[in-house]
């Protein structure tokens, strides 16, 4: 997660143009790709770039109250590559570990984008289910298993932490 932002600016005509067989073959490497998402009644958009630095489910309580499920999808991006437009409401609670996180919702439609943790300063996690495409960002931990419902299902093929690991953004995957 090292790739400098700014050396290369992020044109999205210069992403799409892809005219030969030749250039395609090249085009996943050092692209800066754009993940473009928003809100239910699209009041709320917003594009991150590049790749995240984390995609986790989490399965703490808090998630399952927010999300409505039983857990939350979430592509960890630093904040300064991340860009929101549209009016958007804020609630900020104490997790149990006492640092303050705040979720960012929509005040029109009530969909939850994204949230952030005073633990982590610089970085939000977006809601997977908010991109247009999250096919293209997959899933690499889970944590809170421990509190994973029984009705629940949990992807055990992953990285699997009962609660949060003594992980930091700066860590990479
Ligand atoms: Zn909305
Ligand atoms: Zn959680």
């Amino acid at each position: 997660m090292h790739s400098g932002k700014g050396d290369r600016p992020a044109s999205e005509g210069q992403i799409k143009k892809t005219r030969t067989q030749k250039e395609s073959t090249h085009m996943n490497i050092e692209k800066t790709l754009i993940h473009r998402g928003g809100c239910l009644c699209g009041g709320v958009r917003y594009e991150a770039a590049g790749t995240p630095v984390v995609v986790a489910h989490c399965h703490c309580e808090d998630c399952q109250r927010s999300s409505g499920a039983g857990h939350s999808t979430g592509a960890m991006f630093a904040s300064e590559n991340f860009h929101l437009q549209g009016k958007t409401a804020q609630y900020v609670l104490e997790s149990s570990r006492g640092n303050q996180v705040t979720k960012l919702f929509c005040p029109v439609c009530g969909n939850s984008i994204l949230g952030s943790n005073s633990a982590m300063a610089g970085f939000v996690t977006v809601s997977l289910g908010t991109f247009d495409d999250s096919s293209l960002l997959t899933p690499q931990v889970v944590v809170f298993a421990r509190n994973k419902k029984p009705w629940d299902v949990m992807d055990e093929s992953l990285p699997t932490f009962d609660t949060q690991p003594d992980w930091k953004p700066a860590d990479g995957i």
